[in-house]
């Protein structure tokens, strides 16, 4: 388990899929579901699901930003997406240039990310952060940032109050974990953990 010290989202916790029986429905369910990845992401961790049902938004660093992106979204959900899975992932070579990269030599879209990510990282876990662990809090607290952008587009907040729901996932290479959000509590857990949980 990883307790994450970043702020708590404003998500709908409602709507939001954290343990077991949900991950095992999802994977046994018919209907649509929109998952959003990134370019440079394998997708191993996501053989479980059925590729006929999924429509992709994959986009460097899982970035969910943009005319197209949103319209995607608004697409899976005209087509009765019933969950929409947000995956990143540990080792990200598009998150870690925009982390290296100066403003300037970024494209217009991605200025501030970088910069804003760090500053926050510093500053909520600063000491206590082991150089082993930076690196996959970095990519946690980025991909909420992306679910929670992803989240305020007014089709998904309506979807929320119905049967969308939503899934937070990270995969480390590392070990290949896949770590499930819990926005309740603001932690991950492993698929193991999760196992023992419910
Ligand atoms: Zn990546």
């Amino acid at each position: 388990m990883i307790q994450l010290k970043g702020p708590m989202r404003d998500l709908p916790k409602n709507a939001f899929c954290s343990s077991q029986a949900s991950l095992e429905r999802l994977v046994g369910d018919t209907s649509p579901i929109l998952v959003v990845t990134c370019s440079d992401h394998d997708r191993t961790c996501l053989k479980a699901l059925n590729p006929q049902r999924v429509i992709w938004l994959q986009g460097a660093a899982n970035l969910t930003r943009g005319e197209a992106a949103e319209a995607t979204v608004e697409y899976a959900l005209c087509k009765k997406a019933n969950d929409i899975v947000i995956c990143g992932h540990v080792a990200c070579t598009s998150l870690r240039h925009i982390l290296d990269s100066k403003d300037e030599d970024l494209p217009k879209a991605w200025q501030g990310i970088g910069s804003e990510l760090r500053d926050r990282v510093e500053t909520c876990y600063g000491q206590q952060l082991e150089d082993s662990q930076r690196g996959l809090i970095t990519a946690a607290e980025h991909l909420l940032d992306q679910i929670e952008r992803l989240v305020l587009q007014p089709c998904v907040q309506d979807a929320c109050d119905g049967q969308l729901r939503v899934h937070v996932w990270l995969h480390s290479e590392e070990g290949d974990v896949l770590y499930v959000y819990e926005p309740a509590s603001n932690r991950l857990y492993s698929g193991e953990e999760q196992r023992t949980r419910f």
